[in-house]
């Protein structure tokens, strides 16, 4: 049994007053039947650590260097996320594909990385409305995933896949449960036949998961919790989405 999850990612969004506010509410809330994780912009790693320490919230990132150390302004390693108790990361959301030319290649060496580090990466995959429109869902979808695929070998199942339709993001736009839950099946047995081990990892869905569609989604046989972005950012929404996790669980 996949123990279901719920990770809030708060995109470019945040001050140190708004962020406490959000967190205090979330740390209010009775504890969840879930794994929940918050993936916070990089300079409140700091204040979010201090906030969640010694609650059942962990804490995550939006994104990691594919580099250990060195010449890379503006990036930040794994072994700085670690020193803030970041135990999750983000890696290869669309938005960071699509403005920051992230290949697949590079999206697996950043997982690789964030494992290599004692971090669960979130590698998130998925497709644009143009490419689903032309039959390319499972051919993009396939190609993204088996870059991590090849890479991490036998540590696939250390993972967490998020599988987030491009044309869903921030869109109001969502996948159906039966649209979501097919490509959620096709992912799982393309990457259990590559690994049997891969049948354990954890499938999230995420675009525009809201309170009133999220139970349905998440009663899908092979979704296993949701990647959620602007619902994230109002804490009586998240913790809705984190209770209908909790209740499917
Ligand atoms: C996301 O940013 O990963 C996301 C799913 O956003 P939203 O929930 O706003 O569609």
């Amino acid at each position: 049994m996949r123990r279901k999850m719920v990770a809030g990612n708060w995109k470019m969004h945040g001050s140190l007053a708004a962020n406490k506010t959000l967190l205090d509410a979330l740390i209010a809330a009775p504890a969840p039947a879930c794994d929940v994780v918050v993936c916070v912009p990089s300079p409140y790693l700091a204040q979010a650590q201090g906030l969640l320490a010694r609650t059942p919230i962990n804490l995550g990132a939006q994104d990691c260097s594919a580099h250990e150390q060195g010449p890379y302004t503006g990036e930040v390693s794994v072994s700085m996320l670690r020193d803030f108790d970041c135990g999750h990361v983000i890696v290869g959301h669309s938005e960071r594909r699509a403005h920051h030319a992230e290949a697949d290649s590079t999206v697996a060496m950043k997982a690789q990385r964030a494992l290599d580090a004692g971090m669960t990466p979130v590698v998130c995959v998925g497709e644009t409305l143009e490419q689903r429109e032309r039959g390319q869902t499972e051919a993009v979808v396939g190609a993204q995933l088996d870059a991590v695929l090849l890479l991490l070998g036998e540590r696939i199942d250390q993972i967490v896949l998020a599988y987030e339709p491009v044309w869903a993001i921030g869109t109001g736009r969502t996948a159906s449960p039966a649209q979501a839950q097919e490509v959620h099946a096709f992912i799982r047995q393309r990457a259990v036949r590559h690994h049997a081990g891969a049948a354990a990892i954890r499938l999230l869905y995420g675009g525009s998961v809201k309170p009133d569609n999220a139970v349905e989604l998440f009663a899908q046989p092979d979704i296993d919790g949701g990647l959620i972005g602007g619902a994230s950012l109002k804490a009586a929404d998240f913790l809705a989405i984190v209770d209908a996790a909790g209740f499917s669980t």
